[in-house]
């Protein structure tokens, strides 16, 4: 077998698949490779946006993303969301865009997109060594891959195999292994549950609520978001939690305000107005009709409201204030974020600031070596930003090959 490429890709995930496919679609003639460790590429694709694939947002800036995000600006210009879409439309992957800005194919299943990608690799002659790991590279004249199968050759390297997030579907740190000679930041789990030490989590297994879900260090509010809290065994998830495991720090803390829509001050008055409604009801009542029975109880423990067999009209104006201020700041301490198993996606990745071109994405340090995708130090929050930037750098390197 000839091994001799112009281009081997590593990594056959979402910036791979499309950076191969648009270094064919500009050069039929090149001979094109991608090596994937997965016996089958797009695994990790396929899994994405619960399988529904969430490709893109509406409104993508380097603002929503973490690591090197405004140095890897150019890539943003370059492909905007409509250009994004358009270059999917003419692959022949139609989309929708939920009332939030996102986009998905309009079949709602990530296999469009993967099928897509696979189908036009097939077409145009993209060959796919599946079931190898890449294991080093050496950089002479030409690129020599070495796989445990096989010794691979070319004119041209691209590194696009992702970060160490969902080892399961192919996440590992290529980056640091293959030993490429550029620096890069460790990988750390990102866009996951955030690990949490409290008395009261157990108590509240297994339930969700609206909040607006605060990271806060040393009494400052670094991010909020608003969304759906679930609480588990020893820790917080749902989708505002992961945006904020992007910052999280040991320090930290994660507060929760239960009732955002609701003053402290208006809280404080409708508490009072239940301790005469509910009066004869034990104190365990006193957030009836404006919380969930179980975080009520959770609510009043955190405000160190004891003995709930008294009845509410026994509740004290302290017990109250308490009972009112924890609702609406009820906190949790940071222990750190849920491991890679767990994880979307990663901090860390290759530096960018003098080490890649941002506008080709070519290495500034070894001439034909090309990186594209997870791989990078970026990371964005959910929404369809890291399938974003997976595809618009494939496409940027792709069109440089
Ligand atoms: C459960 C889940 C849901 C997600 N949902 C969304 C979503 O809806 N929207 C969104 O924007 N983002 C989502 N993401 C994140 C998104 O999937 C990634 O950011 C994106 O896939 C990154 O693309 P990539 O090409 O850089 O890496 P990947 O898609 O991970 O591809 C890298 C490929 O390289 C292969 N590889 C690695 N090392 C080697 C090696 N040495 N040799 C050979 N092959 C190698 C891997 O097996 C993998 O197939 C989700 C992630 C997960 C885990």
């Amino acid at each position: 077998m000839n091994l001799h490429f112009d281009i081997i890709i590593i990594g056959g995930g979402a910036s791979g698949l499309l950076c191969a496919v648009t270094a064919k679609q500009h050069n039929p003639s090149l001979r094109v490779a991608v090596i994937e460790k997965n016996d089958r590429v797009g695994k990790k694709l396929l899994s994405t946006g619960n399988g529904r694939c969430n490709l893109t947002h509406d409104n993508i800036s380097p603002a929503d993303y973490v690591g090197e995000a405004w140095a890897l600006k150019p890539v943003f210009d370059a492909i905007d969301t409509p250009t994004l879409l358009d270059r999917f439309q003419r692959l022949g992957l139609l989309t929708f865009r939920d009332s939030e800005g996102r986009y998905y194919p309009l079949s709602r299943q990530a296999s469009a997109v993967l099928d897509v990608l696979r189908f036009h690799c097939e077409n145009l002659g993209v060959e796919m060594f599946c079931g190898e790991t890449a294991v080093s590279v050496k950089a002479q004249n030409t690129f020599r891959v070495q796989t445990k199968q096989n010794t691979y050759f070319a004119q041209k390297l691209v590194i696009a195999a992702g970060s160490k997030a969902a080892p399961k579907l192919g996440g590992c740190d290529s980056v640091t292994q293959l030993n490429i000679g550029h620096r890069a930041v460790p990988f750390s789990p990102a866009l996951c549950p955030i690990l949490v030490r409290s008395d009261i989590l157990r108590s509240l297994k297994g339930l969700r609520a609206q909040a607006e879900v605060r990271l806060e260090r040393g009494g400052k509010t670094l991010r909020s978001e608003r969304g759906e809290v679930q609480f588990n065994e020893d820790n917080l998830s749902g989708i505002c939690v992961f945006n904020l495991s992007l910052f999280t720090t040991p320090d930290s803390t994660v507060t929760l305000d239960l009732l955002p829509d609701i003053s402290d001050t208006e809280l404080y008055n409708i508490l009072q107005k239940n301790q005469n409604r509910f009066s004869r009801q034990s104190a365990d009542n006193l957030f009836t009709g404006i919380l969930q029975k179980r975080i009520a109880v959770a609510v009043l423990k955190a405000a160190e409201v004891k003995n709930f067999s008294r009845p509410c009209s026994a509740l004290g104006e302290d017990e109250l204030r308490r009972a009112a201020e924890c609702a609406k700041s009820l906190r949790f301490s940071v222990k750190g974020n849920a491991g890679f198993d767990r994880a979307q996606a990663c901090r860390g990745g290759v530096t960018v600031k003098g080490q890649v071109d941002p506008v080709t994405l070519e290495s500034r340090l070894r001439k034909n070596l090309y990186f594209c995708g997870e791989a990078l130090d970026i990371c964005g929050v959910c929404g369809g930003y890291n399938l974003h930037f997976a595809f618009a750098s494939g496409i940027i390197a792709g069109e440089q090959l």
